[in-house]
């Protein structure tokens, strides 16, 4: 018996089966296969044995790859291989055999062998292969709207800015917030949300058929433009599909529109990486989120210098009491007539040992931004109470002291009693504190403030609208408010010598202070021709450069001194034991 045609134990089985089989040597000759593998080729055993199996029974085209696998399992005997390989069929049908592959160990009677089982796998790898393109279609495609995901959209940002590089070209980042859609969704519904934000998606791709578009997050999309040399042409973009998406929606019978606020960067100039331009792009749309109406906000190296330090300060901020940073510096007000001192208005400064002097108008909004308000005001009051005790002490007549209260301080709900509790413990007379308030402070929550106001004013402290004629300038309620000053804004003193009388407006404003019992503070004297004018229209008080810049406590004093204190108050209330 020839070697080639010997047929092992077992094999008898198979050979009538459903399942392909064949016999092949060490090197892949094929020494033996089933009929119905011989059924599924129409070939006759004669016409494969002796041949290499993959040259008889694979197609060409991919014969090479089948050979090269089964060069790497010759040498690994001791399990079984799985090789998977198309078949060569006389009708040139596609058919996919799994073949799996098991050594047949030699023995005295028969040499080394493989023995092959090979299963037709064609229907369910055409399945597995759908499959999987589905999931990867699923992985980097967002469902609701078709696009691709955040994470698929960074890949291929990254290879966009490679060639634009090469190019000389850039590549802009549009990142589109849809302004508050948390409460459409809310409101309208999911379904109704969903419907928006594959709407958006469309108008989106049909701005910028040709760009990368995803879905970035929830109610966030980003657009890659590619092919263009200036920022210009990525703001172009990006106004044309902000005007796209705010015309409206009709969805099942009513109509809905949509504000959104977008955020662009460029590469290289704003970042060589994906991940860069996306982080500064989201900068920017955060900035667009604290301005009124869509804007969009390019990003630019100052931005991202102004986000850091705002950030840098806020850490900052935290300590900065305890460390004695903040400092108290005051403003004399002098009497219009005598020009006395009267009172002294408090001024918050922030000195950082490292970045040096910061203005109250940018760390009074951090401080209200990261709730540090409260704390920060109360040091201010109690260091500004502090102090006019201590210049009672030294025997001046007792002055007004005006503190600046934000509006966050006020609504806070233990401010009336923290005020109280401070003046108790600095033995202050209430008359002798002013609080400053902005309109806006006031406005925000005219209820509770004038609740608040008013337990302050009938213990006595005065209230002073600041910034007076620059908001909105609710009249009717001043009364309510108990305000008995208004601080003249210093736009009032800016001349205006286009205008006919340049003094109208002021003369308008302090009449109108007067007609109301009030007592009228000028802000911003800086120079004779503001005190000209100002004594010509009669305000009460005037404060600015020309008397004094805020100064130090040591500096107030000998301003005290100069000037001389015109106490306001009679001597006979109660709480100025200290006054001489
Ligand atoms: P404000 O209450 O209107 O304070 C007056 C501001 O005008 C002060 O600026 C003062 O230095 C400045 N000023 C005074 N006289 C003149 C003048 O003749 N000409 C000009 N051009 N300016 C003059 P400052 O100290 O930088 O304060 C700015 C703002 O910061 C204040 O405006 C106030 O709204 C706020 N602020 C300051 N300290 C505090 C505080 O302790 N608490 C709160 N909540 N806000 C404060
Ligand atoms: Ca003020
Ligand atoms: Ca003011």
């Amino acid at each position: 018996m020839k070697k080639v045609h010997t047929v092992p134990s077992g094999y008898e089985q198979e050979v009538h089966g459903e399942v392909a089989t064949m016999i092949v040597d060490e090197v892949g000759i094929i020494e033996h296969a089933n009929e119905h593998l011989l059924r599924l080729g129409g070939w006759d055993l004669k016409m494969l044995v002796g041949k290499v199996w993959y040259d008889a029974l694979v197609p060409v085209n991919v014969r090479m790859s089948v050979a090269q696998r089964f060069g790497f399992i010759v040498n690994v005997r001791n399990e079984p291989h799985y090789v998977e390989a198309p078949l060569i069929t006389p009708n040139g049908q596609q058919r996919i055999i799994a073949w799996t592959f098991t050594a047949q160990h030699e023995t005295d009677l028969e040499p080394f062998r493989w023995r092959a089982v090979g299963i037709d796998v064609t229907h369910w790898i055409k399945e597995r292969d759908l499959l999987v393109a589905r999931i990867d279609y699923e992985t980097v495609h967002d469902p609701l709207t078709g696009l691709m995901n955040g994470v698929t959209f960074r890949g291929m940002v990254d290879t966009l800015i490679r060639s634009a590089i090469e190019r000389e070209e850039i590549v802009g980042v549009i990142l589109l917030n849809i302004d508050r859609f948390r409460s459409i969704d809310e409101i309208a519904g999911r379904e109704i949300g969903d419907s928006l934000l594959f709407e958006v998606a469309q108008r989106i791709k049909r701005c910028r058929g040709n760009d990368i578009i995803a879905r970035w997050g929830g109610d966030e999309f980003t657009i890659a433009v590619s092919g263009i040399r200036t920022k210009e042409e990525v703001e172009a973009a990006a106004r044309h599909i902000a005007e796209h998406i705010h015309s409206p929606y009709h969805i099942d019978g009513r109509s809905f529109h949509l504000h959104t606020r977008i955020g662009l960067s460029v590469a290289p100039h704003d970042g060589a990486r994906a991940d860069d331009l996306m982080q500064h792009v989201s900068v920017a749309v955060d900035v667009a989120k604290t301005l009124r109406g869509d804007h969009i906000v390019s990003f630019s190296e100052a931005l991202g210098r102004q986000i850091e330090e705002q950030v840098v300060l806020e850490q900052e901020l935290h300590g900065a009491i305890e460390r004695g940073e903040i400092v108290v510096v005051y403003q004399a007000q002098v009497d219009a007539v005598t020009r006395e001192v009267v009172g002294v208005e408090a001024l918050a400064r922030w000195y950082h040992s490292r970045l040096g002097e910061i203005s109250p108008t940018v760390f009074i909004p951090i401080a209200e931004g990261i709730g540090l308000i409260r704390t920060l005001g109360l040091h201010i009051l109690r260091e500004s109470l502090l102090q006019a005790k201590q210049w009672r002490e030294m025997g001046y007549p007792p002055f007004r002291m005006a503190v600046n209260i934000s509006p966050r301080q006020l609504g806070h709900p233990t401010f009336v009693h923290d005020v109280f509790a401070l003046l108790a413990t600095t033995d202050t007379d209430p008359r002798f504190l002013e609080l400053e308030l902005t309109e806006s402070a006031v406005m925000e929550d005219m209820e509770s403030a004038t609740e608040v106001l008013q337990s302050l004013a009938r213990s006595g402290i005065s209230i002073a609208l600041d910034d007076f004629g620059t908001g909105y300038s609710c009249l009717a309620y001043l009364d309510q408010l108990q305000v008995s000053t208004i601080k003249l804004d210093r736009i009032f003193l800016r001349s205006s010598s286009h205008a006919k009388d340049p003094n109208a407006l002021l003369r308008g404003l302090i009449a109108l202070g007067k007609a109301l019992d009030l007592r009228i503070v000028a802000e911003g004297v800086e120079n004779e021709e503001h005190i000209a004018r100002l004594d010509h229209e009669g305000a009460d008080v005037y404060q600015g450069f020309f008397f004094s810049r805020p100064l130090t406590v040591d500096e107030v004093t000998r301003l005290l001194d100069q000037y001389g204190v015109k106490s306001e108050f009679d001597k006979e209330t109660p709480l100025t034991e200290n006054d001489n």
